[in-house]
Parts: C-alpha cells; structure tokens; sequence
C-alpha cells in the first residue's frame, strides 16, 4: 500500500491499494475471456490520480487506456505510449485533430464532422463510437456506411452499454445493434463492455473490454462481490491516545460515559472532511481490528475505543471503511460519484 497524499502534511489521506487495483484488473481481465481488458482512466484515474493508477495498470498488463480529454491524455502519456491512449470525446477541431496527429495519440471519432476534420488534419489510425441506444456520444447506424467513415483507418470500433448493471431488455438490443453496425465496419478489434458489460458473457465481449469503475472498488453487478477489492482507502491520523476511568465522558453531550477504565485514540476526522456522513459505520479500522466510534463526532475529530488494538501509537494511520457498494446504498449517490468525491476531498 503506498502513501499518497503530497505535500503539505495532512492527518487525513487517501491509500491506493495497488495490489488490490491490479487484481482487480486481473479479476476482470479473466472474466473477459478470450478478450483483452482495457482501462478506464478518464477523471483522473477516477479521482484516484491518473499518474498513480496508470503505471499500476500498466505492469498489470493492461494495454489498451481511454480518457475523455485530450488534457488527460497527457499525464496519461507520461507513463505509457501514446498510440495506446484513447480520447474517447473524439477530436470536434483541427486544433484537437493535429494535437492527436502531433503527439501520436488516437481519437474515438464519434460524428461524420469528426471523421472529416480528422482526415483533413492528415488523419491516420483512429477508433470509431457507434451508439447503439444511449444517445450519448457516438455514430448512429445510418451514418456508419458513409463513406466518410469508410475512408478511415480504423483500429477499434466500439459502442457503450447504457444498463449493464441491470437485468433489462436493452442489453439484448445493444448487443443486437452493435453487430450489425461492427459489420459494416473495417476495424481491427471491437469492444463494446464496461465493467458491468463484462458479467453479462461471451457475447458481450468481442475483442476488448473496457473497465472503469470496477477497476477502483466498485461493484458493477452483484456478481463481482468477493472478487473486486477496495482500491481507494481513506485514512486519518491519531493524533492522541487517552486512558479513560469509570464515568470519564467523552465529546460533545456525554453521549459516552465509560463503564470502566479502558483505552480509546482521538482520529482526526470528523464532519470538516465531508466523509462521515457518508459513510456511516460506526467503527474504523487498524490493522483489520475495529475500532467502535464512542459518542458525538466532531466537527473535525472522532473519538474512538482502541481496546482490540493495544499496539496503536500516536501518529498511527487507521482506515475508514469505505465499502463503494455499501456506501452508494446508503447515501444514494453512485459509485461513481464517490469515487471522485474522495479523490477531491483527500488529494
Ligand atoms: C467510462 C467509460 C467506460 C468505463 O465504464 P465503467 O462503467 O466505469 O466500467 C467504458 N467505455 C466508455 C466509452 C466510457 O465512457
């Protein structure tokens, strides 16, 4: 597990378990059988830090990296080479277009007005979004036998899957569209899965996967649970250590009163840092041992009985749980977004 929050120094930061990331693409590499997992890494590396998760990644054995910007593709750059890197809004100008020509990074055209400004710019090998029913980014199927696009140099052709994480007719359709608009193209490879797309089988598959959330901890679909770690773990110094005696209260309104003497640690978190009241467990964590939250959480600190975890020092770092999947339930924000919340609260 690395440190990862820079300078100045923080009692509060945000561990990227690097093990647990390249499991994890190693989980889902496998479940995309005969097709190659990519990575996601647009937002940052999904607020974990681009620069952090890409080299992870990389040594993984990941080989295939989408963005959404071509200002992510950059630090993206610094650690693997540039053709492997995917702009999936595509190139909507020349100033786009000869950037991506200039420093050998690849396009995702979504619209004939991008195939054409990419060509005039002196084109070169591309990849093609079809929109097989999300009406996001991506050509509908009547444009996909222009010849336009039929003039492009194609490595990957790919749609996106709008439900994955669901059991619903629309998958079934997707996958449906997507054949006929992946025939009619000339690429080299095809991919259409997410991370949810991945547990929906073989035939969602094709050549190449493409992984985002599940990578960082998130459960996509419920059948992931027991093989998808936590990737990004918030963790709060202790600043202090206390011996308690029978009836010592402790925090705001005594909401604590101890029974008897016992050893509780002072972790600097509280509501300041906008996690607690996601996250709701009423115990941290040292060394796997729980430590149970005792009365009110301050504003910036919370109290807690470190009796299973005798050898914690000042200055120790002790974890939140942070269970994407349990959280998102609930606070009823998506995984997605909790992600990156932490990832701008703790970076
Ligand atoms: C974000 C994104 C992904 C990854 O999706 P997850 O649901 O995070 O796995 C894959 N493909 C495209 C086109 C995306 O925009």
């Amino acid at each position: 597990m690395t440190e990862t929050s820079h300078l100045p120094p923080r009692t509060l930061r945000l561990a990227l378990d690097q093990s647990a990331l390249a499991e994890n693409w190693r989980y889902l590499n496998r479940m995309s059988g005969s097709a190659q997992a990519g990575a996601a890494v647009k937002a940052d590396g999904y607020g974990l830090g681009a620069d952090r998760v890409v080299p992870v990644l990389r040594d993984a054995g990941v080989q295939d990296f989408f963005v959404a910007h071509w200002s992510e593709a950059h630090s993206v750059a610094r650690h693997i080479p540039a053709h492997r890197i995917s702009v999936l809004h595509g190139a909507v100008n020349r100033e786009e277009a000869e950037y991506g020509i200039r420093h050998g990074i690849r396009p995702v055209i979504n619209s004939l007005h991008q195939a054409r400004v990419w060509q005039e710019s002196g084109g070169g090998l591309c990849h093609v979004m079809v929109d097989s029913g999300m009406s996001r980014l991506g050509l509908s199927l009547e444009d996909v036998s222009d010849p336009v696009i039929a003039a492009l140099d194609i490595d990957l052709a790919m749609s996106h899957l709008a439900s994955a994480d669901e059991d619903v007719a629309q998958n079934a359709l997707q996958l449906e569209r997507s054949r006929a608009a992946f025939a009619q193209l000339p690429a080299r490879r095809f991919s259409l899965a997410n991370s949810a797309g991945i547990m929906l089988g073989r035939d969602y598959h094709f050549d190449l996967t493409r992984p985002g959330l599940s990578l960082y901890g998130g459960i996509a679909r419920p059948e992931m649970a027991g093989n998808i770690r936590q990737v990004a773990i918030p963790q709060a110094a202790v600043i202090q250590k206390r011996r308690l005696q029978a009836g010592d209260s402790v925090g705001y309104n005594a909401r604590f009163v101890a029974p008897g003497p016992m050893n509780v640690a002072v972790i600097s978190l509280g509501y300041a840092d906008g996690l607690l009241r996601l996250q709701q467990t009423p115990y941290l964590e040292f060394d796997r041992k729980k430590l149970p939250v005792l009365g009110n959480i301050s504003m910036d600190m919370t109290i807690v009985d470190i009796g299973q975890a005798p050898d914690l020092r000042e200055g120790d770092w002790v974890n939140l749980p942070y269970d994407l999947r349990m959280v998102s339930d609930r606070s009823q924000l998506s995984q997605y977004e909790l992600l990156t919340i932490l990832g701008l609260r703790l970076r």
